[in-house]
């Protein structure tokens, strides 16, 4: 069912908005009522367009495919074909591709393949501090067509992912942070051979005292190391397991490295037992970001969560809030599910799964609800926002989103809300939009609410103005 049955037949259907390069498709297979029209049509590639080979994820009884457009053996930016499969059946598709033969200028491939194992140092030039993660040539789509680019993930010197667009000649086109964060500012070996026990607040320090709890997973290495998740540290004060008991003063940084590790690992079991999802990498964890500096990161990209122990005067004790800890983990099933951007209506959407899955696994509708030091808590899902609040703004619109989703989980209850909203998730992209998540939810909800529970979900969301 993985490998890349050639899928480029294509589809066609609702809101597909002409691009100059592009065109957006999406088909369904349905045999419900409740489905969007079905209009199959034989997309012709051009000779030179291939989709990556790529790995389906499973997603509950479904499998997820994501693939990237390759023309001419190079990727082309911001294109996708999202694929989900049931019963080996392929029952979704959505698709970002180009709309026709493109003309391809490949004379300054030679030496972009000789420039781009060197870009760090034209890099340097711009920013000395800049640590190259990941560099590679693409396509980049503009008005006049597209052109060949060196695509280079670095980090900077505050420990931030930062995107670099760099033309065959090294001048930098743009720059953008890629991270998700919690408010605007290969894999080890499987078996768990060590049951150690921490002393930690198994739910936070709000709401639960000091108990022995069970490390899951660890491999054994002296490490707070999964198979699922590696928890580091950037201070000094890293934690070394000796034995199978570990206890340390909440207040210090080690106690930090435990309890993220625990909420970690809770996050992830709900991923996979509640959810279904299978997370296809290892999350690396890194806390106290900025140290000896106290900041207020937190943030999710491509595998990788930050946090910082928060500046005493916005946040403190960022690691120990399992709002803040769970919301950056879910943003992981969310990258494997749907790939939602982090700008615009997509990012908005991205932090409202977040935050309601997040809050879902709290039970309770408060964000940063233990670290924040301004207020009770940092956001509520508990409000009322309408659909005409919007304002550009993505925490703010992101609560448009996820507010909706909690009143939902009073129609539904908590088990079925969660089931909704994942898959829902599972049926947006990276180019989704509010209209396209309300479209998908209005069309999953029905398979899993009551008749009269359908009913009370039309009114709630015609009160909201969706
Ligand atoms: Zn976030």
């Amino acid at each position: 069912m993985k490998s890349s049955r050639s899928l480029l037949l294509l589809f066609l259907l609702s809101g597909c908005a002409k691009k100059s390069l592009f065109e957006e498709h999406q088909w369904f297979h349905t045999t419900s009522q409740h489905g969007p029209p079905l209009i199959t049509q034989q997309f012709s590639a051009p000779e030179n367009i291939r989709p990556s080979e790529a790995k389906a994820i499973r997603a509950g009884s479904a499998e997820i495919q994501f693939q990237e457009v390759f023309l001419a053996g190079i990727p082309l930016k911001s294109s996708f074909i999202k694929t989900v499969w049931r019963n080996s059946q392929p029952i979704f598709i959505s698709s970002r591709v180009p709309s026709e033969a493109l003309s391809l200028d490949l004379d300054r491939l030679k030496t972009m393949e000789r420039d781009v194992l060197t870009i760090q140092f034209f890099l340097k030039k711009y920013d000395p501090l800049l640590k190259v993660e990941k560099a590679r040539i693409v396509w980049l789509p503009s008005l006049s067509g597209i052109h060949l680019s060196f695509e280079v993930t670095a980090l900077n010197a505050d420990g931030e992912f930062v995107e670099f667009l760099i033309d065959p000649d090294h001048q930098v086109l743009s720059k953008r942070r890629l991270d998700s964060g919690f408010e605007p500012a290969a894999l080890n070996s499987t078996t768990s051979s060590s049951q150690v026990f921490a002393r930690i607040f198994p739910l936070g320090p709000k709401y639960s005292q000091l108990q022995n709890i069970a490390l899951s997973g660890l491999v054994g290495d002296g490490t707070l190391n999964s198979r699922r998740a590696k928890v580091t540290t950037l201070s000094a004060e890293k934690v070394q397991i000796a034995g199978d008991q570990i206890q340390y003063d909440p207040d210090s940084e080690k106690f930090d490295q435990v309890q993220v590790y625990h909420f970690v690992s809770q996050t992830l079991d709900s991923i996979e037992k509640q959810y279904g999802v299978e997370i296809p990498f290892q999350l690396d964890v890194q806390l106290h970001v900025g140290s000896p500096q106290k900041t207020n990161t937190a943030f999710y990209y491509g595998g990788h969560i930050r946090l910082g122990r928060g500046d005493e005067e916005l946040y403190r004790k960022i690691p120990q809030d399992p709002s803040i800890v769970y919301h950056e983990t879910y943003h992981a099933m969310i990258e494997v599910l749907a790939k939602l951007p982090n700008e615009g209506e997509g990012g908005a959407l991205n932090e409202a799964f977040a935050d309601f899955f997040t809050a879902l696994q709290l039970d309770s509708p408060l964000l940063a609800e233990s670290s924040y030091l301004k207020a009770a808590y940092k956001r509520t899902l508990n409000e009322t926002h309408l659909l005409s609040e919007k304002t550009g703004q993505k925490y703010h619109d992101s609560l448009i989103v996820s507010s909706l989703l909690w009143e939902c989980r009073k129609i539904l209850g908590r088990e079925m809300a969660g089931q909704i909203s994942l898959k829902t998730l599972s049926l947006l992209t990276p180019i989704s939009d509010f209209r396209d998540f309300i479209e998908k939810f209005k069309q999953v909800s029905p398979e899993f609410a009551s008749a009269q529970q359908t009913r009370d979900l039309q009114a709630l969301l015609q009160r909201r103005g969706w």
